[in-house]
């Protein structure tokens, strides 16, 4: 159990995921168990630093220009705010405050210097600091890197297959291009996907194949379950069923023993019992605070009290890698090059965004 496989296959992982559910579970429990404490759970505070206005056309995404949400927009938060929200997120439990903002790709200049001066702020804070800033070129990873980043998200959503029916902004081999500009600095990857957008259950483990034959595989894989939005191509998705919720934990759990395993959006619709059975299934994150960059998430104090119940504990920052040193800005290595990103961009057309773009219109 100690070797970690990269060679998944799309047959092996549905032939896990539709196991009966009582022996996945036990899989499951017994895998974690082997890898981490069960009774330990990392708390995340995800902070919306730049919201709305984005580009991109993610389907499921209220911050999309393009779709009429009624979302408010703002810009750049200054680096005095997101210290005082670090600080709030810390005294509430939270060993990392993970700061997302809504940009197709990072642009060097000075909103990007603000983000690094954020992160080293942060970092001096003895948080662990993730950023979540579309895509990344490898010398914008490597600054993040000196100013003390420890983590970089980049969602892979869903499937390579069932990509084009979610997002015709950018391709699949875009996400993956960002994570391999992260993997060459120290920052940790933090990758995983969405269920619930329309996608099969083929699709789910064509997402679990990407993600578990990267070798590293991600130290930290989301699951979320689509926050069906008005205004969004998605608002009429049905919503995710706490059983596929688990499976997909399990499944994810098995085939990435070492990776901690989030469960993000979608926990308002959970009950404590659903949350629980998540964590048996090897589920050791979740994010805290009463809002996933703009949908809703639990309050900070029901969480906790749910851990009371259940006998969890926060886990402590850097448990599980040390702390990134910050390099001061005067002596980074990585200047701002001003760099011209190379991405594709698809002339592919998704019919339910152009519905829905007209709709607001
Ligand atoms: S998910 Fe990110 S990249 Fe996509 S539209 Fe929303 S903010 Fe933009």
């Amino acid at each position: 159990m100690s070797i970690t496989k990269h060679d998944w296959t799309k047959e092996e992982i549905l032939e896990i995921y539709n196991k009966p559910l009582m022996d996945l579970l036990y899989e499951a429990a017994t895998v974690h168990r082997a890898f981490h404490d069960p009774n330990v759970v990392q708390v995340s505070t995800l902070l919306s630093i730049k919201t709305g206005g984005c580009p991109e056309d993610c389907g499921y995404c209220p911050q999309a220009a393009r779709y009429h949400t009624e979302i408010e927009g703002n810009d750049l938060m200054s680096v005095s705010h997101v210290k005082a929200q670090a600080l709030r997120a810390k005294s509430n439990g939270s060993s990392r405050v993970c700061m997302g903002a809504a940009w197709r790709n990072v642009k060097d200049g000075a909103e990007f210097d603000e983000v690094l001066e954020m992160v080293r702020t942060i970092n001096k804070l003895d948080m662990e600091v993730c950023c979540t800033l579309g895509m990344l070129t490898e010398n914008q990873a490597q600054r993040l890197a000196e100013a003390g980043l420890y983590a970089y998200n980049h969602n892979l959503d869903t499937s390579e297959d069932y990509y084009k029916e979610v997002i015709s902004t950018r391709s699949f081999d875009d996400r993956l291009q960002t994570i391999e500009n992260v993997r060459k600095t120290n920052v940790t990857v933090c990758s995983g996907g969405i269920i619930g957008m329309g996608e099969s259950i083929d699709d789910r483990a064509g997402m679990l194949v990407a993600l578990a034959t990267l070798n590293p595989q991600p130290e930290s894989v989301p699951i979320n379950a689509l926050v069906a939005v008005e205004g969004t191509p998605m608002e009429n998705e049905k919503p995710v069923e706490i059983w596929e919720m688990i499976r997909m934990v399990a499944t994810t759990r098995i085939v990435m023993p070492k990776t901690q395993v989030r469960l993000s959006a979608g926990r308002t619709e959970m009950s404590r019992e659903g949350q629980a059975m998540c964590f048996l299934a090897g589920a050791n994150s979740i994010f805290a605070g009463d809002k996933l960059l703009t949908t809703p998430n639990p309050d900070v104090n029901e969480d906790m009290k749910m851990f009371e119940l259940l006998g969890l504990k926060p886990q402590k920052p850097f448990a599980k890698k040390m702390q990134p040193k910050t390099t001061e800005a005067i002596d980074s290595k990585f200047k701002s090059l001003g760099e011209k990103p190379r991405w594709s961009r698809p002339e592919h057309k998704i019919e339910k965004n152009i519905e829905a773009s007209i709709k607001g219109k």
